[in-house]
């Protein structure tokens, strides 16, 4: 039996991989990984800086991984519809394997791969989530809507299988035709894409990943119920891109998870129902695909969105005159990470206080975060905006300032990334506007020049926001 074992970008691992163990146990094993230019093409990769980073790190060190097993990753250049089935043949395989994709853009490539490679089969694993999306279904058969009734589905039916640990060793890859040997082309580095590497973004690969995992299961994990809501504190895993990645598999985060945090029921539930999100995300996405381009909740359509370039501007840049806002921001562009706290309050900022097409602040996620997932973000961002899955309701409006001395009371967080705040006193921290002139003059803030006033002031953009609410959604 001669397998091409097609790795996709997410399932960049050698342990508990398992369209890679099979293969190897039936024979002739050829791993590949083809650079599509959908990701990267210079001018696309371009756009999304931080994932490639990521992505080409973990693709480099999957190739070492391999190699030390005893076999080579082939890497070829081109549009994978075309170049897998074209390799398919000139190699002669008996099947090609990988993992199947939820998102409609993989699943409308593997329809096409399916379709051009006619007669070899091609057989796609589940393994990106830990239930199939879009099996898990309610009482009368519809898909969930709802997280909690989801989740105790997923307690319910899912049995979490123990990760594979990776092969001893894999069979040497056979000798190439020269067909193939003319398309192999090299593992990038971010600057052949056009990208300068940024020191701040997670380190790729399966060992960082790993890495991440232990040192949180060892330290903050134990207190992660309570610790995951402190936007100034490293209270979470930051494991959010390798499972995006797939450098680390998604069983084997709860699997460990489950086992290490035993003494720690709250947080290992906490943590655990964490993980259980992500897989909703995937059912929703499973379900209705269309949610990557409209809101999940009809009556939502057409909502009078406002343009407002110069709000739109002050989002992007953080100074919107809101530190907890305008700190996320910075965060996001500096080392393509939020924490979860900000990615809320700063969602729903944007469509809330502003009023701007919740789109809008997806796409920029998807441009700058390490983790950008279609999935978990467009649930986030339709959750923060109130028109997605059991979404927070429409007429809560989040008062940045209050979520700011709540769950980031000392200003650690906001200190962090906007250093003109720095010497504010805690009390003010979150409200510079409200300081007193020689609380200010002590702290060297001039609003307005070193720090902006709001932008908006929050009575009245929530004012606005329902008021233009409750018009669209009665
Ligand atoms: C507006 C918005 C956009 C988001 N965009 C993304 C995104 O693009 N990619 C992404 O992975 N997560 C996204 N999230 C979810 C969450 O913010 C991140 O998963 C989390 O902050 C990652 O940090 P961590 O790995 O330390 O998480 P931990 O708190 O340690 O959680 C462990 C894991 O559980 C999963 N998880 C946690 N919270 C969620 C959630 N709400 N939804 C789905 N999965 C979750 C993640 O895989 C995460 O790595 C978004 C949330 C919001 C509100």
């Amino acid at each position: 039996m001669r397998t091409l074992v097609w790795f996709r970008g997410k399932d960049l691992r050698v342990a508990d991989h398992a369209p890679l163990a099979d293969a190897a146990a039936a024979g002739e094993t050829i791993p590949l990984f083809v650079l599509d230019p959908y990701f990267f093409a210079p001018e696309r990769a371009r756009e999304i800086p931080h994932r490639m980073q990521y992505l080409v790190e973990s693709l480099a060190e999957l190739a070492r991984s391999i190699e030390k097993l005893g076999s080579r990753l082939v890497v070829v250049g081109g549009k994978s519809t075309e170049v897998v089935p074209a390799l398919a043949r000139e190699l002669g395989v008996d099947r090609v394997v990988g993992y199947r994709w939820t998102e409609p853009v993989g699943k409308e490539r593997d329809r096409r791969v399916t379709k051009a490679l006619a007669e070899i089969p091609f057989d796609l694993y589940d393994g990106e989530t830990l239930a199939t999306p879009g099996k898990l279904l309610t009482g009368s058969g519809t898909p969930f809507a709802v997280f909690t009734p989801f989740a105790n589905a997923f307690a319910k039916d899912v049995v979490v299988g123990a990760p594979r640990r990776a092969p001893r060793s894999l069979p040497p890859v056979p000798k190439l035709p020269r067909s193939v040997v003319a398309r192999e082309v090299a593992v990038p580095v971010p600057e052949d894409l056009g990208i300068t590497p940024n020191p701040r973004i997670v380190r790729g690969g399966e060992a960082a990943a790993r890495a991440r995992l232990r040192a949180f299961l060892r330290g903050p994990g134990a207190r992660y119920d309570v610790g995951r809501d402190l936007m100034g504190e490293a209270g979470t895993s930051r494991v959010s891109q390798d499972l995006k990645f797939g450098t680390i598999s998604a069983r084997a985060v709860f699997g460990h998870a489950k086992e290490a945090l035993a003494e720690h029921p709250k947080a290992r539930r906490a943590y655990l129902n964490e993980l259980v999100w992500r897989e909703f995300a995937y059912d929703v996405l499973e379900h209705r695909p269309d949610v990557l381009s409209e809101p999940f909740r009809p009556a939502w359509q057409g909502f009078p969105w406002r343009e407002d370039e110069a709000g739109w501007r002050a989002w992007v840049s953080g100074t919107t005159g809101y530190p907890v806002v305008d700190a996320s921001a910075r965060q996001l562009l500096t080392e393509g990470f939020v924490h979860n706290r900000a990615r809320m309050i700063t969602a729903s900022f944007l469509a809330k206080h502003l009023l701007v097409d919740f789109r809008r602040g997806e796409e920029h996620f998807m441009r700058f975060l390490t983790d950008g997932d279609w999935a978990a973000n467009d649930l986030g961002w339709q959750w923060s905006t109130g028109c997605g899955v059991d979404a927070q309701p429409w007429f809560r409006v989040f008062n940045p300032v209050l979520q700011g001395a709540k769950f980031d009371a000392r200003g650690a967080y906001v200190r962090r990334w906007l250093p003109e705040l720095a010497n504010l006193g805690d009390r003010w921290i979150h409200q510079p506007w409200e300081a007193p002139a020689a609380e200010l003059a002590r702290a060297g803030i001039v609003l307005g020049e070193t720090y902006p006033r709001p932008i908006v002031d929050h009575a009245f953009a929530r004012q606005r926001f329902l008021a233009t609410a409750k018009g669209h959604l009665g």
